[in-house]
C-alpha cells in the first residue's frame, strides 16, 4: 500500500461539541476514529479515518479472553496562536512498538502511525478544547480480533485511534493527594509486562486501588513485587523524591513503565543542573529520610496530571507528611515549564512539540 494513504469518510453531520467546563476524562469522543487491519498475509492494510462508531468483532476474538493488546495515551493542545500540536508523540510510537514486542503484536511503521494520529487529529481539530488546562485525549490502541480460543499469538489485529476532550486535571489548582504504600498486591514485576503499557496491568492493579479509595487516598504506591521494600510507581505515574537537594527517582528496573513525563522530567532537571539519579531506593531508606528531615518533595509523573505532587504517604500506619502537604517549588516549576511548553506558551528548546496541520473536510 502507498504508506501514506488514508481513506477518508467524513460524517455527515458532526456532534454537538461539549462545553469546556463540563469535561470529565474519557466520557465523550469526537467525530472521528482512525483504524487499520492485520492479518498475516497482509500485513497492516486498510487504513482508514471514519465516523466514531462501535466495532463488530466476533464474541471469540482473542482479546476478550487472553488479553492480546497494547494501549498508548497523549494528548493535542490547542495554543493561544490557535495551532494544534502534540508532545513528543514519537515516544509514544517507539513504546507502542516495545509493548507490541513484549505482548507478540506485530510491529507498526511509527511514522505512518504518527501520520495517522496527526491527521486524525487535524480532522477533529475543531474538538481541541480551549480552556486552561484542557485538551484533546489521543488513545491509540490495538486488540487482537482472530477469532480463535487457542492460546497463541493472534493472526488478526486492529490498530484504532480515538480521541477524546478532557477537562482540565487540576480544576482548583495544583493539589497535594494522600498516597497509601501498598504491602499485599503488586502491580507486576520485572519479566512479568510491567515495561508494557498493555490492558491487564491495569486491571491487575484495580483491586488495591478501590481498596484504599476508601479511606481518602487518591492511589497507591507500588512497591516490587519480589522484596517488596523498593519504589516502583504511584497509581499509573512514576514517581519522583526531593532527598537533601537530590532528585531521586526508581531505575527502570524490567517492571517500571518508562513514562514519556519521566523522561522529559529527567532531562529538564538536567538542563536546570537539579542533581537527578536513577536508582534503586528503598520504603525504609525513605522513611529515614523523612525521619531525618531530608526528604522535601515528592511527586507522580505522567501524562494526564503532568506533574502530582503527594502530601501524604501512608506505611504501615505511620503517615509521612512531606513538605507540609505543599506543592514543593520542584515540582511546580515542572509542572509550571511542562505545561508551558506543551500548551505553546513557553519556548520549546528541546524540540518536544509536533505542530499538527487543520485538515480541511473536501468531500
Ligand atoms: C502510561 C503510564 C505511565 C506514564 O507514562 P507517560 O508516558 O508519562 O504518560 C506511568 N506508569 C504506568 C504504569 C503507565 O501505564
Amino acid at each position: 500500500m502507498d504508506n501514506h494513504s488514508i481513506k477518508v469518510n467524513y460524517c455527515s453531520t458532526g456532534k454537538v461539541k461539549p462545553k469546556s467546563d463540563e469535561l470529565e476524562f474519557g466520557r465523550i469522543f469526537t467525530d472521528h476514529m482512525f483504524i487499520m487491519d492485520y492479518s498475516d498475509s497482509l500485513g497492516w492494510h486498510d487504513a482508514r479515518i471514519i465516523p466514531y462508531q462501535p466495532l463488530l468483532i466476533d464474541p471469540s476474538a482473542m482479546v476478550f479472553h487472553y488479553g492480546q493488546s497494547v494501549f498508548e495515551g497523549l494528548k493535542a493542545y490547542h495554543t493561544p496562536e490557535g495551532d494544534a500540536q502534540l508532545f513528543r508523540p514519537k515516544k509514544n510510537l517507539e513504546r507502542i512498538n516495545r509493548s507490541n514486542d513484549r505482548l507478540c503484536i506485530p510491529e507498526l511503521d511509527e511514522e505512518f502511525a504518527l501520520h495517522a494520529i496527526k491527521q486524525l487529529v487535524g480532522i477533529d481539530k475543531d474538538w481541541i478544547p480551549k480552556a486552561d488546562g484542557t485538551s484533546l485525549y489521543i488513545r491509540p490502541f490495538i486488540i487482537s480480533t482472530e477469532a480463535y480460543l487457542g492460546v497463541a499469538p493472534s493472526r488478526h489485529y486492529q490498530f484504532i485511534v480515538i480521541l477524546s476532550p478532557v477537562g482540565a486535571y487540576y480544576k482548583e489548582g495544583i493539589n497535594p493527594v494522600k498516597i497509601a504504600v501498598e504491602n499485599k498486591y503488586v502491580r507486576t514485576v520485572a519479566g512479568g509486562t510491567g515495561e508494557a503499557k498493555t490492558g491487564g496491568n491495569y486491571a491487575a492493579s484495580l483491586k488495591a486501588q478501590e481498596l484504599v479509595a476508601n479511606s481518602g487516598y487518591a492511589q497507591v504506591l507500588w512497591l516490587d513485587g519480589v522484596e517488596r521494600e523498593y519504589i516502583e510507581e504511584v497509581g499509573s505515574m512514576n514517581v519522583f523524591f526531593k532527598i537533601n537537594g537530590e532528585i531521586v527517582t526508581p531505575a527502570l528496573n524490567g517492571s517500571i513503565l518508562k513514562g514519556v513525563t519521566r523522561d522529559s522530567v529527567i532531562e529538564l532537571l538536567k538542563h536546570w543542573d537539579i542533581p537527578v539519579v536513577e536508582r534503586k531506593i528503598s520504603m525504609q531508606e525513605l522513611y529515614d529520610a523523612h525521619e531525618n528531615g531530608s526528604l522535601e518533595e515528592a511527586f507522580g509523573a505522567g501524562t494526564a496530571a503532568v506533574i502530582s505532587p503527594i502530601g501524604q504517604l501512608t506505611w504501615n500506619g505511620d503517615h509521612i507528611i512531606i513538605n507540609n502537604a505543599e506543592t514543593g517549588s520542584v515540582s511546580k516549576k515542572l509542572y509550571d515549564t511542562l505545561t508551558g511548553i506543551q500548551y505553546g506558551k513557553q519556548e520549546d528548546p528541546f524540540g518536544w512539540i509536533e505542530k499538527v496541520k487543520a485538515v480541511s473536510k473536501v468531500k
